[in-house]
């Protein structure tokens, strides 16, 4: 639901996203045998990132370990990690300064976000409990949910924040949630999963605001990563508060961080003096990035005024907002409610359907009548572009393969016009592979779907294009709009490229990305010697589900399949969708016998995975074959093909077993589930 929630806002394209410079470092450090030069070339890409780079190197340094003066020595001493971070970061934050959100403050959530991050670096620091680097992104983006917010509805968010710059979490998210169904916080997490983020960090921005497993379940590292967003929040909140607030909004924010203060089980005066070292620290950032630093507030003498008065925090703290505060986020919830219903109705988006199967056509345009929207048909390439000038629609879906001129070569006629180049295209195709998927791309498709599919699949690509096609129709409306939204049309190349790796059921990468991945995996195993090994999966009987209860519980089924055996990979493993109820998982720096473990798990976690739909419990199985890479194999293919026969003889042995392929042969026992 969650994901769903944040694949809309993700699919209008307009999502904050981080440079080209910040992406491809991204891109390059994901690997572990990433070549340094290359790294070092791409930071030098952006004189500004490596500025901040250079600066950051030489912030958590000890003096004594004398000062940094190239990208490649700031790179050694910060760490791959903190390199990906702050291009993360601070890519970010330089595109994203300003925007159309009328009551969102973007300085204001810049100078709260850079303070959270000074504050959360050195908390990191004196507690010794991760990386100063790590923390600082998590700090940096910790609310980036809020601006992804500002970004996608800029009126609504506005009109939700009702002129407050500042709303404390507990009365912002269960707003958003109402309006948008899904908080910043959990697409705050949702944004650092998608740029490839650690676990530890997206659990943990989740785990700052309760959200996830509580108690003994929780992981350490997140909990860690949880705690000290907690307490860098609390310092950030006093450092940006408006020096104008009501005395009861200061005394708030001092109680509120000495109860998390005690919460974790640190002497508040910890915290203040922290408080007291940031400020200098969160200066320099605040210029170094043109953000307002705010007013200095010394904590320690603050707090001991405080005590010196009489007033102490109460205990138990008072973390929940009052209840006046719950009634006026009600009102606001409901007044938003209202405020939306207009906007909700526009024209029925015009979509014109190209299709030589007539039977296709009918199909489909039932599906799409059914769901409002305005549809014309032509059965061949020719009519198709004859009613593309007629109709003027915003959206066509066409064919791939088409008598004559192909569902790809009409894209390209019609982006050579005016009116076409605004078309949102969708292709239909039969086949998903890496050369068709670029040829489409790369000739002009907006987005493309494969058959067969399920009608709810097709009707979310045609939402996300109409959301695409109703921006552009807004963009167009206002000049500075198009200036903003539409100048950076890599943005949206690099959205659509996205998504063209995921797959849209099962939100698994799909086989494009398993097999650009496991070339990049086999290039570094060869070239540092290092075993890797894969397992491919197939579900067993899975006609009979469809057969028996139909392709929704068939899609179901593979859901609920694809997100338990997500769950039980290792963190290292890759595990993607590379066919209707296929799988692949790469297993990367571990030999067979480490990846038949692997995949063992995951044939377990199977089967005793019960799935519910509509009332039934459905219940299946896995064959998996795991096939290690060695002196024998030239090519991935061999791989997989290895893996594809430890497959074979698991389904020929009874089916719910993990066989495993040693050198092309099998071992006298090969192991059965
Ligand atoms: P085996 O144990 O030999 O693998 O038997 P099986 O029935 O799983 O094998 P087969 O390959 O014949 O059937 C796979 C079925 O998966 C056929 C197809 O209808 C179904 N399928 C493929 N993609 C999807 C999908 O996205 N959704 C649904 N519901 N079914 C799908
Ligand atoms: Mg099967
Ligand atoms: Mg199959």
């Amino acid at each position: 639901m969650l994901q769903q929630k944040f694949d809309e806002l993700r699919l209008t394209g307009s999502l904050p996203s981080p440079s080209a410079v910040g992406l491809r470092v991204l891109e390059l450090t994901q690997n572990e045998g990433y070549d340094q030069g290359e790294l070092v070339q791409a930071i030098l890409g952006d004189p500004a990132l490596s500025g901040r780079i250079l600066k950051l190197a030489n912030n958590v340094t000890h003096a004594a370990a004398g000062p940094v003066a190239t990208i490649a020595q700031a790179t050694m001493r910060i760490g791959v990690t903190g390199v990906r971070n702050t291009a993360l970061g601070f890519t970010l934050a330089a595109d994203n300064r300003e925007g159309l959100a009328g009551s969102f403050d973007y300085d204001l959530f810049w100078s709260r976000s850079l303070a959270t991050a000074v504050a959360a670096s050195v908390l990191a620091f004196e507690l010794k409990q991760m990386a100063a680097a790590e923390a600082f992104t998590a700090g940096l983006l910790c609310d980036i949910g809020k601006l992804a917010f500002a970004s996608v509805h800029p009126d609504k968010y506005s009109k939700l924040l009702r002129g407050q710059p500042h709303l404390e979490d507990e009365v912002l998210a269960p707003l958003e949630t109402r309006v948008f169904g899904i908080n910043h916080v959990e697409v705050s997490a949702l944004m650092l999963e998608d740029w490839g983020l650690p676990a530890s960090l997206q659990h943990g921005v989740l785990r700052h605001m309760g959200v996830g497993a509580a108690g003994p379940d929780v992981k350490k590292e997140v909990a860690v990563v949880g705690n000290l967003l907690r307490a860098s929040k609390a310092i950030a909140d006093i450092l940006t508060l408006d020096p104008n607030s009501k005395r009861t909004a200061w005394l708030r924010a001092c109680f509120r961080l000495d109860a998390i203060a005690r919460e974790l089980g640190i002497e508040p005066r910890v915290l203040h003096e922290i408080g007291d070292r940031i400020q200098p620290a969160w200066a320099e950032w605040s210029e170094f990035m043109g953000v307002p630093a705010g007013v200095a507030v010394n904590f320690v003498n603050t707090f001991a005024e405080l005590r010196r008065i009489g007033i102490e925090c109460p205990e138990p703290p008072a973390t929940r907002p009052e209840p006046e505060e719950d009634e006026e986020a009600e009102e606001l919830a409901n007044d938003i409610a209202t405020f939306e219903a207009p906007v909700a109705r526009e024209a029925p988006l015009r979509i014109l359907l190209i299709d030589d199967e007539e039977q296709m056509l009918r199909l489909i345009s039932h599906y799409l009548e059914r769901e409002g929207y305005d549809v014309v048909t032509a059965a061949s390439s020719e009519e198709g572009l004859q009613k593309a000038v007629s109709h003027d629609p915003q959206l066509v879906i066409s064919d791939w393969m088409l008598p004559g001129m192909s569902g790809i070569e009409l894209t390209k006629t019609l982006r050579e016009t005016e009116a076409g180049h605004k078309m949102y295209v969708l292709i239909v195709t039969a086949r998903e592979d890496d050369e068709q998927v670029v040829e489409a791309f790369s000739n002009g498709v907006d987005d493309y779907i494969v058959k067969p599919f399920n009608p709810r699949i097709l009707i979310a690509r045609v939402q996300a294009g109409q959301r695409m096609v109703r921006m552009r129709e807004r963009v167009e409306e206002s000049e500075r709009a198009q200036q903003r939204q539409v100048a950076d049309l890599g943005i949206l190349t690099r959205k659509l490229r996205a998504a063209a790796l995921t797959d849209p059921l099962t939100r698994l990468p799909n086989r494009r990305y398993a097999m650009k991945r496991l070339k990049q995996e086999w290039d570094v195993a060869r070239r540092l010697g290092k075993p890797l090994s894969v397992a491919v999966g197939d579900i067993d009987f899975f006609k009979r589900v469809n057969d028996e209860y139909g392709h929704d519980a068939g899609d179901a089924v593979l859901r609920a399949v694809s997100a338990e055996m997500r769950k039980s990979c290792r963190s290292g493993d890759v595990l993607a969708r590379v066919g209707g109820e296929e799988f692949l998982l790469i297993h990367t720096g571990g030999d067979a016998e480490a990846a038949f473990a692997s995949a063992e798990r995951l044939r377990v976690a199977v089967e005793n995975l019960v799935v519910q739909h509509e009332g039934r419990k459905l219940n299946v199985t896995l064959s998996m074959g795991v096939a290690e890479r060695n002196g024998t194999m030239g090519r991935v293919d061999d791989l997989i093909k290895a893996g594809d026969e430890g497959l074979y003889m698991a389904k020929e042995r009874g089916r719910n077993q993990v066989v495993r392929v040693d050198g092309g042969e099998l071992p006298p026992m090969a192991q059965a589930g």
